[in-house]
């Protein structure tokens, strides 16, 4: 019986005797098994390592208060204990918060967007002539600062807006990657950041007055890591944030009735029990997130041409279904105006006292149980959704749903 070792050494050293063969065998032997613990050790020793770092996280996780979730949770309470954005004084206005420096307006660049930059402001002329609203009681927010965007944002995508070419494609606006970074921050980043600050300030507003609305914000497209669809911020995940912490808020459902997909807080918020999503949209357009869509706790497809009635029937449904599913403590109302008929992306054909009667049902899912309720006016890309808006919050007043006088004052 010959090992093959042997025969193998052999045929390697055929001049040596037996023992000198044995000697030389054992030392290749030697050599061998050196260089096979020298090769199995290069080799398990990232695994070990690797395992060894698992089995330090998971010692962490588990017995030490200092894992880096819970760091990065104190991390983001710190921050929004320190931000400045609740810090307006909300008791002798109107639950109505509007800056004029939410309208976008810079060299008619404005105008190559398929949206009407100014409607912000045109809402609430509509309300101050009509005599539904003193300018002096609107409440005007603050700019949500770099470390405000941080309590959702990461650094990596805040950083990405320093370059207008980015901007330029989250915006839409080609034109704006021509232009030197601080231009577009000051014209285009710096409104959409007092509007976050807008919905971020709503909630604290709607936890003292029952009902807010942010003239602006709704910027449903952007997650934390992510923009888009002209949505730069998340400013309904900053606002649930700092709701959670500073409005003693833990439980809270997004309503998303704009014509397209939520996808932005739906990423936020996919793995979070805490937030119930409703989302209603058009899934033949924008911006058709597979991944965004398995968040979504409640979806109702309203395709292409669904017109008024059809529109309506579905979305009582719908209030029903969240009405017996889930309990909050606050609602987001994302209310865009382009499901409208002939919004050039929508695609759905509601009429202008449809969109009317769309809030005032949501307002009165609601306010009928005292559920705190912040409305934001999101996508609405004709020159007649201002005056829809404006009308609405007319019938909601009208109907005691909400009351735009100051507090103890007179409208
Ligand atoms: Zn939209």
């Amino acid at each position: 019986m010959t090992f093959p070792s042997f025969s193998l050494s052999h045929e390697l050293f055929p001049n040596l005797g037996t023992h000198q063969l044995i000697a030389k065998t054992t030392e290749s032997t030697r050599n061998l098994c050196k260089s096979t613990l020298c090769l199995f050790l290069a080799l398990a020793a990232p695994f070990v390592a690797y395992r060894g770092y698992q089995s330090f996280t998971m010692y962490r996780s588990s017995s030490s208060p200092y894992s880096p979730k819970t760091d990065a949770e104190s991390l983001r309470r710190q921050r929004i204990s320190s931000s400045k954005l609740h810090t307006p004084d909300v008791s002798s206005k109107a639950p109505v918060i509007y800056s004029s420096y939410y309208d976008i307006s810079f060299l008619g660049i404005e105008k190559l967007h398929p949206f009407d930059s100014s409607k912000w402001g045109r809402i609430c002329q509509f309300l101050i002539s009509e005599g539904y609203l003193e300018k002096s009681s609107i409440v005007e927010p603050l700019e949500a600062s770099t470390e405000d965007l941080l309590v959702v944002h990461t650094e990596a995508y805040l950083n990405s807006l320093k370059n207008s070419v980015n901007v330029a494609k989250i915006t839409e606006v080609p034109p704006v990657a021509l232009l030197p970074n601080w231009l577009v921050q000051m014209k285009v980043l710096y409104p959409l950041r007092r509007q976050v600050g807008g919905t971020v300030l709503a909630a604290k507003f709607a936890k003292e007055r029952g009902w807010a609305i942010n003239v602006g914000g709704g910027f449903h497209h952007c997650s934390g890591g992510r923009g888009g669809g002209f949505c730069a911020y998340a400013d309904i995940s900053l606002c649930i944030h700092f709701a959670f912490v500073l409005s003693n808020i833990s439980r809270v459902m997004i309503i998303d009735l704009d014509a397209h997909q939520g996808n932005g807080h739906e990423m936020d918020f996919g793995n979070d029990e805490r937030v119930y999503i409703l989302d209603m949209y058009n899934p033949g357009i924008y911006p058709f997130d597979m991944t965004a869509r398995n968040y979504i706790n409640q979806k109702v497809d309203v395709v292409t041409g669904t017109t008024t009635g059809e529109y309506l029937k579905q979305l009582d449904k719908a209030l029903e279904v969240a009405r017996n599913s889930f309990a909050p403590e606050l609602i987001i109302y994302n209310a865009g105006t382009d499901i409208l008929d002939g919004d050039p992306l929508g695609g759905l054909k509601v009429s202008p006292d449809g969109v009317v009667q769309r809030d005032e049902k949501v307002f009165r899912f609601a306010r009928e149980r005292n559920i705190p309720i912040v409305m934001v006016t999101s996508g609405g890309y004709m020159k007649t959704s201002a005056r829809v808006i404006a009308n609405s919050i007319i019938n909601l007043s009208e109907k005691g749903l909400l009351d735009t006088s100051v507090r103890g004052g007179r409208r």
